[in-house]
C-alpha cells in the first residue's frame, strides 16, 4: 500500500458537484493521508476543507487550478500550498471570475441564437459560485436539451461548436508567477490532455519550468500507461517533480476516483516530499 496522496480535487466552490466538506469526508472514507483542494481559479472552499481535514485527521493542502493561455491554447496550472490570502492571487480570481460570468453570458446568447433557451440556461449557470461551461453542460442536461455531459461538451460547448466562445485567460508566466509569489509550487496539470505533438509538449514544458513551475502530474485518474511513461520522461527531462491526484469533480463519474491512481515511477521525485509537513 503507497501513501495516498490526492493533490487535484475540485467542490462546489468551483465545478465540483460536493462541498468542500462532503469532499474531505469522501476523502476519509478512501483512506487519503494528503489532500490538496485545487478548484478552478478560486481558493474560496480552502477555509472549510482546511477545517473538515483538522478534524478527520487528514493533511491539507491549500490549491488552485489555473486556466491561462500558452500559444492560443487552454493549459491548466496547478498551485499547492499557497497563501489563499496572497493580494494578488486574489485579484486575479476576481478578474477571471468577472470574464468567466462574461464568457457564460456570450455563449448563452449563442445558444439562443441557435435556437436554445439561451435565457434559462444563463439563469441555472450564473447560480454557480463560479460559473463554467460544467455548468452550462449539467443546465443543457437539466432541461433536455443534452442526454449527457458527454453530449453537451461535443454538439453545444466544445471548441467549434454552436455554443463555443473563446476565454480570454491570462498567459502561462502569469498564472505561474501569481502561484510562486503565492508562496506555491506551480505543477503542470494534466499534460497528457493536450492535443499537441510531443516536440511542442516539450516546448510548453520547458517554458513552463523556465517561468518558475516546478512539478508536473505523473500520476493521474484516467492516464494511461503511454501517458504516465511520457509525463515521466517529461518530468526527468525537465526535472520536475512528479505530482498525483484524480481531477476528482463528482462521486458518480467513475473515471476520476477521488483518491484512486497508479503509483508514481521510483525515478520521479514526488512533489508530495516538497511540501510542508
Ligand atoms: P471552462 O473552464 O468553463 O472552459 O470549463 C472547463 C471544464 O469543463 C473543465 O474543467 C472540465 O471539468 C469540463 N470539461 C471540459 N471538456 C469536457 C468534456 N468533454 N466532458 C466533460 N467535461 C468537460
Ligand atoms: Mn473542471
Ligand atoms: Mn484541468
Ligand atoms: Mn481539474
Amino acid at each position: 500500500m503507497f501513501p495516498r496522496i490526492d493533490l487535484h480535487t475540485h467542490s462546489d466552490c468551483s465545478d465540483g458537484l460536493l462541498s468542500p466538506e462532503s469532499l474531505v469526508a469522501l476523502a476519509a472514507q478512501r483512506q487519503v493521508e494528503l489532500l490538496a483542494l485545487t478548484d478552478h481559479d478560486t481558493v474560496s472552499g480552502c477555509g472549510p476543507a482546511s477545517a473538515a481535514c483538522a478534524a478527520a485527521a487528514i493533511r491539507f493542502v491549500p490549491g488552485i487550478e489555473l486556466s491561462c493561455q500558452w500559444r492560443e491554447r487552454e493549459i491548466h496550472i496547478v498551485g499547492l500550498q499557497l497563501d489563499v490570502a496572497d493580494a494578488a492571487l486574489l485579484s486575479h480570481c476576481s478578474t477571471v471570475l468577472a470574464r468567466r460570468r462574461e464568457r457564460i453570458h456570450a455563449m448563452t446568447q449563442r445558444l439562443s441564437r441557435a435556437g436554445l433557451p439561451g435565457q434559462e440556461l444563463a439563469a441555472l449557470t450564473l447560480k454557480a459560485a463560479l460559473p463554467t461551461r460544467t455548468h452550462l453542460a449539467r443546465a443543457l442536461c437539466r432541461l433536455g436539451v443534452a442526454d449527457s455531459m458527454q453530449q453537451a461538451f461535443e454538439r453545444w460547448l466544445k471548441r467549434g461548436r454552436p455554443g463555443y466562445v473563446s476565454a480570454q485567460w491570462p498567459q502561462l508566466a502569469t498564472a505561474v508567477q501569481r502561484i510562486v509569489e503565492a508562496g506555491g509550487i506551480a505543477v503542470l496539470a494534466h499534460p497528457h490532455r493536450y492535443t499537441v505533438s510531443h516536440g511542442v509538449l516539450r516546448e510548453l514544458v520547458g517554458e513552463f519550468k523556465a517561468a518558475g513551475g516546478e512539478g508536473i502530474e505523473v500520476s493521474l485518474s484516467g492516464m494511461g500507461p503511454a501517458d504516465a511513461d511520457r509525463a515521466a520522461a517529461l518530468a526527468r527531462r525537465y526535472e520536475l517533480a512528479g505530482s498525483t491526484g484524480s481531477d476528482f469533480h463528482e462521486p458518480d463519474l467513475p473515471w476520476r476516483p477521488l483518491g484512486r491512481f497508479a503509483k508514481l515511477p521510483d525515478l520521479i521525485t514526488p512533489i508530495a516530499a516538497r511540501l510542508a509537513p
